[in-house]
């Protein structure tokens, strides 16, 4: 998203520097497993004036591709990026902002946040009471399955993470039960079409901010459940318990090496089913009062998520053989480093569409920031461009009244 600012702020020839702690692509560098391939389609890949032109638009970047796309547009688009510069104090100054980092300080009249949303894996406090000889594991600390201790493994979260990392690991040949709290359910391809297709043609990928009924409930719904794969398969619910994945309902306590899980999961899978179908429905409508019908496949509806007989509520974590844990529940941003206080007590950046509270101050990439997209690198440029307009204005007018 830096990268994507920059490239805003050149086109209205405003000096600025791009500061990154690693290497350009630094997260994609270091903080995915070996096997992540990007969830949105080729095609989608785009940034400022750049845009994914490779032979296969329908497919979905491994790591290393994603690595090249992004150092090939910052070369490309000339960004003045200094690497292994970390930020370490922003703090407010008579004019601007003072930012020290690890290779001197800068001042500057407006500063964009660009450090990502994903800075950090977000685990429960309950996992405090896991026994110490199970392994834990998070997105940040997991590879490949070669990384964990042969034996049973608790997998909790099932959004994108959760559901590509269970059924990576339950092909590995360990047991893998998998904990499920609210979740997002959507086919890979509907009616011939990728999801994100139709998302993007139907207008529910730009909806923005200011046009949705709940925002604080939208910016914390879960990654939905897709993966990105040559197959162009789905991996919902039902893939997972197809390949033998032990399905449980959310991880509510763990009590004297027992983790307890609630019940309820048939309403849980009602409800992500019924969204689910929602969401075709509107496609559905779009289509038709678009005259789209002939070009797509017919209507579908898919198999309602089936509930396990009776799910277990609890499990012995020694004694089922349990020698490891992988939390899938999520990321959080870091903000250690902002000495302004915009942050609340939860953690998140006071803003209103990215400016934030305040004066000069702006963010990028957070979830549904402006837009739905706000948080996928198709989301950066509409983000950018209005960010950047904002911030224009900001330092068209003089010092002292801004
Ligand atoms: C597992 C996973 C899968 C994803 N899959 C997709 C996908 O399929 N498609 C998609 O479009 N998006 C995907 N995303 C979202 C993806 O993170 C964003 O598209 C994109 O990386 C956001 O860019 P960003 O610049 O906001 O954040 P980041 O990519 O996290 O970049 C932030 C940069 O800021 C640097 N930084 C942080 N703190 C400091 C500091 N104090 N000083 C200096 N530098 C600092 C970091 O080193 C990093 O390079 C995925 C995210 C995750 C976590």
């Amino acid at each position: 998203m830096g990268l994507a600012a920059s490239r805003c702020l050149s086109d209205h020839s405003i000096d600025h520097v791009v500061l990154e702690r690693g290497e350009v692509a630094n997260s994609w560098r270091h903080e995915r497993w070996d096997s992540l391939r990007l969830l949105t389609p080729n095609w989608q890949s785009r940034l400022p004036g750049y845009q994914y032109d490779g032979p296969d638009p329908d497919g979905y970047m491994t790591m290393r591709e994603v690595i090249e796309f992004i150092s090939r547009f910052a070369a490309r688009s000339g960004a003045p990026v200094r690497t292994h510069t970390a930020v370490t104090r922003v703090r407010r100054s008579d004019d601007g902002y003072d930012v020290a980092t690890s290779n001197g300080d800068l001042r500057c009249r407006t500063v964009i946040i660009a450090s990502g949303a994903c800075n950090a894996p977000s685990v429960p406090a309950l996992a405090a009471a896991i026994p110490a000889s199970i392994q834990c594991f998070t997105p940040f600390s997991y590879r490949n399955p070669n990384d964990l201790p042969d034996g049973g493994v608790l997998v909790v979260g099932a959004s994108a993470t959760g559901v590509q990392l269970a059924d990576e690991i339950v092909r590995s040949g360990r047991p893998v039960t998998l904990s499920v709290g609210e979740h997002v359910r959507l086919p890979r391809l509907y009616r011939g079409r990728d999801v994100l297709w139709w998302m993007e043609a139907s207008g529910v990928w730009n909806q923005r901010y200011d046009e949705v009924d709940d925002l604080v409930r939208v910016r914390r719904l879960p990654s939905p459940q897709l993966i990105g794969t040559p197959e162009r398969v789905t991996l919902d619910l039902n893939a997972l318990s197809a390949v033998g994945v032990e399905i449980v309902g959310r991880l509510s306590a763990v009590r004297d090496g027992e983790a307890l899980f609630s019940g309820g999961l048939r309403n849980q899978f009602a409800l992500a089913d019924l969204k689910m179908n929602r969401l075709l429905a509107t496609f559905d409508e779009w289509a038709r009062s678009h005259g789209r019908d002939a070009e797509v496949g017919a209507p579908e509806r898919f198999e309602p998520t089936r509930a396990p007989e009776s799910s277990r509520l609890k499990l012995d974590l020694r004694k089922t053989g349990i020698r490891s844990i992988l939390w899938a529940t999520g990321f959080k941003p870091d903000y250690k480093w902002l000495d302004v206080p915009v942050v609340d007590e939860k953690g998140h950046l006071r803003h209103d569409g990215g400016v934030v509270d305040a004066p000069g101050l702006y963010a990028l990439g957070l979830p549904f920031l402006r837009r739905r997209k706000s948080t996928f690198l198709s989301g950066a440029e509409d983000d950018g461009r209005e960010l950047v307009d904002h911030l224009v204005n900001y330092l068209a007018k003089p010092a002292a009244e801004s």
